[in-house]
């Protein structure tokens, strides 16, 4: 296919099949901006030719395509070298196809992208009515590429939803150095060990230095969904800022990154395709969860507090529910997403003054979650200002592993145009500090 943009400035397509595709371009001097590396319009000129390769061959006779939106991630600065792109499609839907890019520099992933493209048929109309119809439709019948609606996984399933997930981040680099930075004031020590494939995790506690036996103990969690990114890094935060200041009054025991892999893949899932935070029972399916269960069995029944910190995200509904849905084979009932933070109580040990104790220290750094026209949060009855109540132990839930007199879950939720990342980190920071206090006064 003729293509004159591609080759002015030398960006070759080297393949394309059905719904994969690679190009490449060599970095020359004038493909650099003024600080002598590669201009980022050069990889995204790679992952928008890629997603049409890869797209193209899908096309029905008569049928083309149109980018609707593309967002790049860069990672790394090109200086010189062959830069490659491999592109796939992720979704198909009637009307508008979802497709990933990865750019390399050598070996190294230097950009990623993700893109929606618009198939149409030219000259073609309909009556909005009915492709409203379509759409609504498609929403519900197209919600997740693999398998086949209503049957669950099986192995094979299983196996090409791994093969989607893609490393996006580093545990190593987010997480394992900034505890080591905090060995000097802290035991920091490794509960265990998760080996995936070639990949292997070490799984890590950090805890008050001189703990007592005669001192309460205050769990932290965080991470037991590694993409939820507060949750990992609020935990930091607080051990960093704040564990200090409760010397001599509790024990801390922090495990800030429950689940590396699904961190590193921004994803809810072990990859096994299992929930760790609905396996949290005996003989548990998820090594993350009976890791930390070892870990926290001996202070089970001598700790005050116990705070999981999670988040809640659009990508729940676009992407896990569709997937567990999915999954399970059964079919999706669409749900929404509150705008705000907002706790879960143990329906079974509720403590409702202690939750509202976080929720107003919370609100200093972040807006509540208001309750739906049906009176509900993410489908629960509010049962007090931003909280709901889910009987933690029944479902296997993180917060359930203790006997703590104080347990909560926070959920952060960073994808409101109201907050920042620091914002988020702050919320759960918050949350934490006025779980102990709250805690200490009532013991
Ligand atoms: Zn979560």
């Amino acid at each position: 296919m003729k293509h004159p943009f591609a080759k002015l400035i030398g960006l070759e397509v080297d393949s394309t099949e059905a719904g994969v595709s690679t190009c490449s371009i060599a970095i020359t001097e004038t493909l650099l901006n003024p600080h002598k590396v590669a201009h980022g319009a050069v990889l995204y000129a790679l992952a928008d030719t890629g997603m049409g390769a890869a797209l193209y061959p899908l096309l029905a006779e008569g049928e083309l395509c149109a980018t609707i939106e593309i967002k790049i991630n860069y990672y790394a600065p090109v200086y010189e070298g062959q830069v490659s792109c491999v592109t796939r499609v992720i979704n198909t839907g009637k009307s508008v196809v979802n497709l990933e890019s990865e750019i390399f520099s050598g070996e190294r992933l230097v950009a990623k992208a993700n893109g929606n493209y618009a198939r149409f048929t030219p000259g073609a109309r309909r009556d909005q009515t009915q492709q409203r119809k379509e759409n609504s439709m498609n929403a519900v019948s197209e919600a997740y590429p693999i398998g086949t609606p209503g049957t669950p996984w099986g192995d094979e399933e299983r196996a090409e939803w791994l093969s989607r997930q893609s490393r996006q981040r580093s545990y190593e680099t987010d997480v394992l150095s900034v505890i080591e930075r905090l060995r000097p004031r802290f035991d920091v020590e490794q509960y265990g060990r998760l080996d995936y494939g070639s990949e292997s995790y070490p799984l890590m506690a950090i805890r008050s230095r001189n703990w007592r036996d005669d001192l309460p103990v205050v769990l932290v969690t965080g991470g037991v969904h590694g993409y939820e990114t507060s949750g990992v890094h609020g935990a930091l935060q607080f051990v960093d800022q704040h564990a200090e200041e409760y010397v001599g009054r509790v024990n801390l025991l922090v495990a800030p990154c429950v689940s590396p892999w699904a961190y590193e893949r921004i994803h809810r899932w072990n990859p096994n395709a299992i929930d760790p935070n609905r396996s949290f029972h005996e003989d548990s399916p998820a090594e993350e969860s009976a890791a930390l269960m070892r870990l926290v069995a001996p202070i089970r029944d001598h700790a005050l507090v116990h705070i999981d910190l999670h988040e809640t995200t659009d990508t729940d509904e676009s992407e896990f529910r569709p997937a567990l849905a999915a999954r399970d084979g059964k079919p999706l009932e669409p749900g929404g997403i509150p705008d705000g933070f907002y706790l879960v109580d143990d329906s079974e040990n509720p403590r409702p003054e202690f939750q509202r104790a976080i929720i107003e220290a919370v609100e200093a750094v972040t807006h509540i979650a208001p309750a739906d026209a049906n009176g509900e949060l993410i489908g629960s009855p509010e049962v007090a200002r931003g909280v709901i109540q889910y009987p933690l132990r029944q479902l296997g839930l993180c917060a359930g592993i203790t006997n703590a007199s104080y347990r909560t879950t926070t959920e952060v939720y960073p994808d409101s145009p109201r907050v920042t990342p620091a914002q988020c980190n702050a919320a759960q920071v918050v949350a934490v500090c006025a779980a102990i206090r709250y805690a200490l006064k009532h013991p």
